[in-house]
């Protein structure tokens, strides 16, 4: 039975109301916008006490971004908005229950707007979408286990079966899942962060040796000079913020670059200050860059041009101690920056001379720099080139390895990096391997598997038939959405393990199945005793979350419990690793992960308070484990695009009512955008070029290799961003990004600079 459904939702429009855009972020109307969300989702006082443990020493770890937490922790609140956004969201009062799937049928759900979807409340139990059926129904948590285990022994091979993971999961939960996938047999381990930070894991391992940013917070108030490039910290890192305040009351400067001139780095109203209540708050940016999309590499060329120029002019601009210590392949990034021509680069960067100059000025003397970035760096083509040119920077200047310097790349969710850590990866480790089989006796696959574009290639071409995924709304944020949905769709099974209802458990396999967790904020018992699960920041702390709320229902279980559920009865008595047990003790499962992965001894000890740092050998300037024992210069191409007359380059980004791909609400108030998402940001020199109105409709077509993909139903708003770049919200434009289209190297959907025609 063919399902009719929709794999966009209803596109209409809602009642659009454009305003100029903030010149501040947070203030008061931040503080307002977070308890009105919080008291439309399960009223305020219960909320209240429940943020105010919220990224605190004993409490829950908030389940949105992964900005670390300081080591003295504010009583006021360790939240900001977006963290109230993320909690109002998991404690909601609405339920999606046996009589919400007896009223809605998935077809009919799949009109619904991601927005109105997320909005239906939190799963109570788990559910069941049978192979010729449009409605989902209550299952048992035992018979879901075994309909899995039926599916997967159905499978001619192990890789067969794909195990997708968000980065909301624990590393507890991720070390079990990634286990059950090695003893299962297959490395096709997709992770969200194949869709984000995978260019910049990519670039620094090979640069610097590990694949993680080498500064802690400590180091942003330290630092002379902070480079926030691709990155918009006010709406998907506002925490962020209160570091760069500090940094620019310590004197420090700040230089952005970005297309948009993004509210919340032009000044902060700390709510935690006076100040930020009734004052003008702290101006962040001193020197603001209107890179066009996609030629950050242009500009870090033309800066270190001209850099050397002053160098040879005989000003003391480098570090020749770091440079000939630490370093090689100077030399020939020196003869490369040599055969570009300055005009050239500033022309492809769209950026005034003037700029980039002052910009030079100040980079001059400072050594102390920090480069911060995100998926303005990392959702390109050349996204891993991106980054290896802010390294060469770092690199001529010595800031890295030193205190107040060094790469940022700034994670978007709260554990994705921890995922990581604790064994979460499409490719094959022998270290890793080799510990699992000394502690567990399994013998894990020699074989690399599938990363996330290559998941839904093999599924697409009925080469996989069983998805797992822990966590997440993987059709949402995967690329090409059509294709995926298909690639879903030609699945015998689809598993989420999930909190609240999301799109991809209405486009799904033929079928499916919905099991139910414990949200970050809610208490994870067993046995009477309530557990802990860790997390890592963005910054390699790990360190302990506890849930404070009574569970949305009696019938949740947690995500170690569910993975160690499908592994028991997937593997019955026949196993070396007693699942049951596994499963139920989470200081069991970090010991055995002190066993299996280093810089973990004492791990649950360690946990406790502030909890502790991961090894870095980039953060003490140590680059001995790079081929060659030394820190690497690259030698990076410039951007190749080909934009017609007639075409724009399209990034995509979040309203600043989002996380990821879960919609908070509709506005996007630092845009001075109300009440609407379908909305296309544009220059208006192109609106009035291309006749264009303010509002009005337009459709937006890519055109990769003689195939046409459109989305449907933007209104045009005119807004400050380089000319023939335009703007847009992901996920709403990911249909636009054909699924064989990602970065060299890390394979990262181009969800960033996508070639499109708008049509009127
Ligand atoms: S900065 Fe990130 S982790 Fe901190 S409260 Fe806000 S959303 Fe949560």
């Amino acid at each position: 039975m063919k399902r009719n459904l929709s794999i966009t939702g209803n596109t209409s429009f809602t009642d659009l109301k454009v305003d100029e855009p903030s010149d501040y972020a947070a203030g008061v109307p931040g503080i307002k916008a977070a308890l009105e969300h919080v008291n439309k989702e399960s009223g305020l006082f219960k909320s209240l006490s429940v943020l105010s443990e919220m990224n605190q020493k004993e409490g829950f770890d908030c389940p949105g971004c992964a900005w670390p937490d300081p080591d003295d922790r504010s009583k006021l609140g360790e939240y900001c908005e977006n963290g109230a956004k993320a909690l109002a969201e998991e404690a909601t009062d609405s339920r999606v229950d046996e009589s919400f799937f007896e009223k809605h049928s998935v077809e009919q759900l799949s009109l619904w707007t991601d927005y109105e979807i997320g909005k239906s409340g939190r799963i109570t139990r788990p559910f069941v979408l049978r192979r010729d059926s449009v409605h989902y129904e209550p299952i048992e948590w035992q018979d879901a286990f075994d309909l899995i285990t039926q599916q997967l022994h159905q499978l001619d091979s192990p890789d067969e079966a794909i195990f997708y993971t968000s980065g909301r999961s624990s590393n507890e939960a991720a070390f079990l899942y990634g286990l059950f996938a090695r003893q299962f047999g297959t490395n096709n381990m997709p992770d969200c962060s194949n869709m984000c930070h995978e260019s910049s894991g990519f670039a620094l391992k090979e640069t610097l040796g590990i694949g993680k940013g080498s500064v802690t917070l400590d180091d942003l108030p330290d630092a002379e000079v902070i480079m926030i490039i691709g990155q918009n910290p006010g709406t998907n890192h506002p925490r962020m913020l209160t570091s760069l305040e500090k940094c620019k009351k310590n004197g420090g400067r700040i230089i952005t670059i970005n297309p948009l001139e993004e509210a919340g780095l032009k000044r902060f109203k700390n709510p935690q200050t006076v100040g930020g209540w009734i004052g003008s708050g702290t101006p962040l940016t001193d020197i603001h860059l209107p890179v066009k999309i996609n030629q950050d590499v242009s500009l870090l060329k033309l800066m270190m041009k001209k850099l050397l120029e002053l160098e040879n002019q005989g000003q003391n601009v480098l570090d020749h101690n770091f440079i000939n210590e630490k370093t090689s392949g100077f030399e020939k990034l020196v003869v490369d920056l040599a055969t570009y021509d300055d005009q050239e680069l500033l022309a492809a960067s769209g950026v005034e001379m003037k700029l980039v100059d002052e910009t030079v000025k100040l980079l001059t003397s400072k050594s102390r720099i920090i480069i911060c970035w995100a998926m303005g760096l990392t959702q390109h083509k050349n996204a891993v080139d991106n980054i290896r040119e802010c390294v060469n920077l770092l690199l001529m200047k010595g800031s890295i390895g030193k205190k107040g310097a060094g790469t940022c790349p700034v994670r978007g969710h709260s554990n994705v990096q921890g995922d990581r850590t604790v064994g979460i990866m499409h490719y094959v480790s022998k270290e890793l391997n080799h510990s699992l089989k000394e502690t567990f006796g399994i013998d894990a696959p020699e074989h690399h598997g599938h990363d996330t574009v290559g998941s839904i290639q093999a599924m697409h071409e009925g080469k996989a038939k069983v998805f797992i995924s822990l966590g997440g709304n993987f059709l949402s944020a995967a690329s090409d959405t059509a294709y995926t949905a298909q690639a879903l769709q030609n699945c015998d099974l689809t598993v989420s393990v999930s909190t609240k209802l999301n799109r991809t458990h209405l486009i799904t396999g033929k079928t499916a199945l919905i099991l139910p967790t414990l949200g970050r904020s809610e208490k994870d018992a067993s046995g009477g005793q309530q557990r802990y699960v860790t997390v890592e920041n963005s910054m390699g702390r790990v360190h302990r979350s506890k849930g404070v709320r009574e569970p949305a229902t009696d019938y949740l279980m947690s995500e170690p419990e569910i993975v160690a559920g499908i592994a028991n009865a997937y593997v019955e008595d026949d196993s070396p690793i007693n699942w049951t047990v596994l499963g139920q003790d989470y200081d069991l499962i970090r010991k055995k992960i002190s066993e299996v992965i280093s810089g973990f001894q004492d791990y649950s000890a360690k946990s406790a308070g502030t909890g502790f740092y991961l090894p870095n050998n980039a953060r003490v300037g140590d680059f001995s484990v790079v081929p060659g024992g030394k820190a690497k210069f690259s030698v990076c191409n410039l951007p190749k695009h080909s934009v017609a007359e007639d075409e724009f380059m399209l990034m995509t980004m979040r309203s600043h009512d989002q996380f990821n791909t879960t919609i908070y609400g509709l506005d996007d108030r630092y845009r001075g955008i109300k009440n609407e998402r379908r909305v296309l940001f544009m220059n208006p020199e192109d609106m009035k070029k291309n006749q264009l109105q303010k509002k009005q409709v337009v459709h937006l077509e890519s055109n990769y290799d003689g195939q046409k993909r459109r989305a449907e139903n933007f209104k045009v708003i005119p807004y400050k961003i380089p000319q023939q770049n335009l703007a847009a919200y992901f996920p709403e434009t990911n249909m636009l990004v054909p699924i064989n289209h990602f970065a060299d190297g890390s394979r990262t959907p181009i969800s960033k600079s996508i070639v499109v025609k708008v049509i009127a």
